[in-house]
């Protein structure tokens, strides 16, 4: 029974997800020490994802000198192939267990006596058949696709990428226009699904044949690939043999708008049939008013009262004439001259999104940087890494405010220049980008209880405040 049992894990270089991350891994060794009622003595967590470099692994050295000291007198380890990586290694591991009088070591796989003839014989061929199937197959192939990759050459196999020739490389230029087309109007709020109902519209054949959805055109807007990027296990790697189709700044903001968790609602457009909630409010009593259709199903904003809301009940209206007339409204007194100002100041605003962006993604990698500090190389006390943690956090959230303030001026990229191509534009977005463009040029909305007895929709009713 080891007295003070050392804990060793290892995260590896492990593409495929096989291995238990190393929170598993020490949760999994500790309830196995308990279980054995060994006493832990020492946690030793190694960081190799470069394991095949050849680097050498600081804790693991760290707790081959506790077991020559005599401070360890267990190992427990969640797999073999977490110890050793090669033959050798497990040799030297034996014979500083040997000569420090070590016998104990279990897995939760199973134990391993090292005191024994049969018991090393056991844990060589573990190590040799974990060796034989990873030098073998998978390190070779990942090494060989990690240099590729690093010298930014594509992974070949498979059908083709929408808007690259079968070469992968060279830009099929009708696609090519599809993309970037999308990715203006995509960045400019319209969503996903409604770039999809166009392209499904046009009858835009796909590359595999099966119908276009949401999920496949974001994934695409948002690859490395599509920006001449060569990414390698989630990160990007190199500059591509291959063009770019969008810019790498078209690529960062697509990234930003599509996978930001908090921002989920742009991804694929959902359910929203309204084009005034959240901007249009109660002349009564000022609460926002909520979309709620009537029995018959035609559409209405209402003030609404009761549990959960804070309205007073007494206003409620028919949908479709209100936004008309918001919309003929804007039309009219969109003024284009503003929009052409507009569209210049975006140019600032481009390059303050920028260093937003660039801020952002600096602090997410120094939050990169702290956990690796504290679960890799345990330079960090658990509270020191949680305060850390958080500041950063906070900038992060501060950064991520900015920006949406930045972007909502954003709908002015891609504008109308006159009333005539407004209207069509009107027709043809989807609603997420009128909503974008009542967002840009409108306060809010107020809506005034009907006059008794009038039976017809009276203008009157609706006060539009623009934005100065
Ligand atoms: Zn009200």
């Amino acid at each position: 029974m080891a007295q003070a049992a050392a804990v060793y894990c290892r995260i590896s270089d492990d593409r495929e997800g096989s291995r238990a991350g190393v929170g598993r891994q020490q949760d999994d060794c500790e309830a196995l020490a308990k279980r054995k009622r060994w006493k832990i003595g020492g946690l030793y967590v190694d960081n190799d994802v470069s394991a095949w470099s050849g680097k050498v692994r600081p804790q693991y050295r760290r707790m081959l000198d506790d077991i020559k000291v005599g401070l360890i007198d267990g190992v427990v380890i969640w797999h073999q192939d977490r110890l050793v990586r090669h033959p050798k290694e497990l040799e030297e591991f034996f014979e500083i267990c040997d000569a420090a009088g070590v016998r104990e070591m279990a897995t939760v796989t199973g134990d391993i006596d090292l005191g024994t003839d049969d018991g090393r014989f056991h844990a060589r061929i573990l190590g040799a058949v974990a060796r034989k199937e990873s030098d073998d197959k998978s390190r070779r192939i990942r090494r060989k696709m990690e240099e590729l990759a690093k010298q930014g050459r594509g992974k070949g196999g498979g059908k083709r990428p929408f808007g690259f020739n079968e070469d992968r490389v060279t830009i099929k230029e009708t696609e090519a226009k599809l993309i970037k087309a999308a990715a203006i109007r995509v960045l400019a709020g319209e969503s996903i699904k409604g770039v999809c109902r166009e392209w499904t519209a046009l009858r835009v054949p796909t590359v595999s044949g099966v119908p276009w959805n949401p999920t496949v055109v974001k994934r695409m807007l948002v690859a490395p690939r599509t920006a001449g990027l060569r990414e390698h296990g989630g990160v990007v790697v190199a500059d591509a043999e291959w063009p770019g189709i969008l810019s790498r700044d078209q690529h960062q903001r697509l990234n930003l708008l599509l996978c930001d968790p908090r921002r989920r609602k742009n991804t694929t457009g959902g359910a929203r049939r309204y084009l005034l909630t959240g901007y249009i409010y109660c002349a009564l009593c000022n609460a926002k008013l909520i979309a709620r259709p009537k029995q018959d199903g035609r559409r209405c904003y209402c003030c609404a009262t009761g549990p959960g809301f804070k309205g007073c009940g007494k206003i409620r209206s028919l949908s479709e004439p209100i936004e008309e007339l918001v919309a003929e409204s804007i039309f009219v007194a969109m003024d284009f001259g503003r929009v052409d100002r507009a569209m210049k100041r975006q140019d600032g605003s481009v390059s303050k999104e920028r260093l937003l962006l660039d801020a952002i993604r600096v602090e997410e990698e120094a939050l990169d940087q702290l956990a690796r500090d504290f679960y890799a190389e345990r330079l960090l006390s658990r509270s020191e890494f949680l305060a850390a943690k958080g500041a950063l956090e906070v900038k992060i959230d501060g950064g991520r405010t900015q920006l949406s303030e930045v972007e909502s001026g954003r709908v002015f990229m891609d504008f109308p220049r006159s009333e005539n191509e407004l209207r069509s534009a009107w027709e043809n977005r989807g609603l997420d980008w009128r909503r974008a463009v009542v967002d840009a040029v409108l306060e809010g909305v107020t809506l005034h209880s009907a006059v008794k007895g009038r039976n017809f929709f009276d203008p009157e009713r609706v006060e539009l405040t623009f934005k100065a």
